[in-house]
């Protein structure tokens, strides 16, 4: 069964708000077995919306609405689709009931415009709205189902987690989707390509294999399609032991899961510590460790050295030491790490220094430069990057890689 999202409004046009909507949307039918085939963001006129659904209409078995339903002006959704389906607006008292509950749980006057809200079309069906005022509405009509949302995502959220999503699974006998995923490292996709392209070609039609590159990680994502789930679990599970096989030394998750968590995991069962000493990332790395829940039972703190003098003050890093080789070098990452495992008295400390540019970077050490010491219980690795240019991307890639080095070490 196919569906087409129709996300209605000009902040989206002009890049005022992101379509987070059309995402969680997609995202939640394609585990519920229906297959997303367009999603279309017009702007909030009528031509615009009449079209949209007659385009709508002839491709797909569920129009999925979201936006212009307010009580104001440019709402116009409401209006339109009342009239696409020539269906006089009507007034609907359970949905009045809960305009009325929600102006008086706020204690606010309702204007006579926000009455309007409580109108549908003739012959629609009212979804309840239990997290705003503007009602839903489930729409049939030639064989197609089309259902209006308001644009907040909260709302929209709620109607289709309490009222689309379970009425779409009792009207249509949806296939079971069954996704794995693989969480790989150090591999590029095109490498990952070759290495399993035997086993990607033997793949039955109704298993589909994608790459999803990050920087520094691709998740490998097995999807099947089918009636009986735990035979589909059964076989992904063996196309993806056979993928494992092949490239095991890059594989660092086999579900879904971020760097620093498999990390965190790694630090909790082994009872090991870390920190932090940074130049060049200046704290992030430190604030990504933390971002998993309960990383203090296993990271303890982080000096950001962002100049020679904290280096030299705080980390113990000579000053001739800065002076002969620069403070992106291997000697300088080396005293900084080996002082805050000493300072933490952790079992790892992770230090960083780098260029991240635009300036700075010379013939010699070009920005993109970074050095990398990671001081652990059996002595200090090291070892130097080049990561391209862009600011943000120098420092995102150097979190990736100091995490990427301290989980093959600890692992
Ligand atoms: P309301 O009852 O609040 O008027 P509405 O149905 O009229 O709801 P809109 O006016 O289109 O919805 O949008 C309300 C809010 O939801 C706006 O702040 C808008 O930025 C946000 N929004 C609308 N569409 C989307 C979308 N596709 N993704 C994310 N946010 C959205």
């Amino acid at each position: 069964m196919n569906a087409i999202v129709l996300s209605i409004g000009d902040e989206l046009l002009i890049g005022q708000t992101l379509n987070t909507n059309a995402a969680w949307m997609g995202s939640e039918l394609n585990k519920n077995g229906v297959e997303l085939i367009e999603v279309l963001t017009i702007s909030d006129t009528a031509k615009s919306i009449l079209e949209a659904l007659k385009y709508a209409e002839s491709k797909a078995k569920l129009v999925l609405i979201t936006g212009g339903l307010g009580p104001t002006k440019d709402d116009i959704t409401k209006k339109v689709f009342a009239d696409y389906f020539n269906a006089p607006l009507i007034e609907n008292k359970e949905a009045l009931k809960n305009v009325e509950g929600f102006f008086k749980r706020y204690n606010r006057d309702m204007l006579p415009v926000n009455k309007l809200q409580a109108l549908v079309p003739t012959g629609c069906e009212m979804l309840l709205n239990k997290a705003g005022t503007a009602p839903g509405m489930w729409m049939e009509s030639n064989n197609v189902v089309f259902v209006s949302m308001p644009g907040v995502p909260s709302e929209m959220k709620y109607l289709m987690e309490h009222e689309v999503l379970p009425k779409i699974k009792k009207k249509f006998k949806l296939p079971v989707i069954v996704h794995q995923t693989m969480m790989t490292q150090g591999i590029g996709e095109s490498y990952i390509a070759d290495k399993i392209s035997d086993i990607e070609n033997a793949l039955p039609q109704y298993i589909k294999l994608a790459y999803l590159p990050s920087p520094g990680i691709v998740k490998l994502r097995l999807t099947g399609r089918g009636e009986n789930e735990a035979s589909l679990l059964k076989e992904i599970d063996f196309i993806f032991s056979k993928i494992e096989n092949r490239i095991s030394k890059h594989v660092f998750s086999k579900i879904e899961s971020k760097l620093e968590e498999v990390l965190g995991g790694v630090f909790r069962d082994k009872k090991l510590t870390v920190s932090t000493a940074e130049s060049l990332t200046c704290g992030a790395l430190a604030s990504r460790i933390t971002t998993v829940p309960g990383s203090s039972e296993y990271f303890s703190g982080s000096i950001v050295a962002y100049s020679n003098d904290v280096k030299i003050n705080q980390l113990n890093v000579s000053k001739d030491t800065i002076e002969r080789n620069g403070a992106v070098s291997e000697e300088v990452v080396t005293q900084m790490a080996l002082t805050a495992k000493s300072l933490f008295g952790t079992d790892y400390a992770v230090a960083t220094s780098g260029i991240a540019g635009p300036g700075g970077g010379t013939d010699e050490k070009p920005v993109g430069t970074v050095w990398i010491a990671i001081a652990g219980p059996r002595g200090v690795f090291t070892e130097k990057f080049q990561m391209g240019k862009g600011r943000d991307r120098v420092v995102e890639k150097t979190i990736f890689s100091a995490l990427s080095r301290l989980l093959q070490l600890v692992n």
